[in-house]
């Protein structure tokens, strides 16, 4: 079983999430404080019901490290990747953001989440994939590492170098999708 959501373009969630990052960043700031995002996430209008919770370890599978569910609009969250997240770690940080992620996202297009049982959702509909961008867009704002070296991008954005890499062979963040 696959989900399918509205589609959005790399485009859409850059700017979705450069919009948020103008509305909590003072100009110019490389680094997104995630956890206190988290925090103040349930404080916006319209969030009132969404809340997270960290878990023990254990309380997750091995090879989960937080999860939205959109039934209870929860996060879970296990505590060493919480506590990593708050220390800086970029794996632990990119997980907020990718839940995060997951919970706007599917405000954002109005909750329309579909089980499928085509196995070929095409990326830009494809939940994990939205969430994946909208992770790296808000964490890595496009439009201010352009020139920066992966070295300093991971060190002031606070993600690892396997992310900074990652996105470097991705044609579509570093070409200016603008123009
Ligand atoms: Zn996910």
């Amino acid at each position: 079983m696959n989900y399918r959501s509205e589609p959005l373009s790399r485009l859409d969630i850059r700017r979705y999430a450069l919009s948020i990052r103008q509305a909590v960043l003072p100009e110019g700031n490389l680094w997104f404080p995630i956890e206190e995002f988290l925090e103040c996430l349930s404080e916006l209008p319209g969030n009132e019901d969404f809340f997270f919770e960290c878990v023990k370890d254990n309380e997750l599978p091995p090879n989960i490290h937080a999860e939205y569910s959109l039934d209870e609009n929860c996060m879970r969250i296990k505590e060493t990747v919480y506590l990593g997240a708050c220390d800086g770690n970029g794996r632990d940080r990119m997980t907020l953001a990718h839940e995060i992620g997951h919970f706007l996202l599917l405000k954002h297009s109005k909750l329309k989440l579909q089980r499928c049982f085509s196995s070929d959702v095409p990326c830009y509909c494809d939940p994990e994939w939205q969430a994946k961008c909208f992770a790296a867009e808000l964490l890595i704002p496009a439009n201010q590492v352009e020139r920066l070296s992966p070295e300093y991008v991971a060190k002031k954005c606070g993600v690892s170098r396997q992310t900074v890499n990652a996105i470097e062979n991705d044609k579509y963040v570093f070409r200016n999708l603008e123009q």
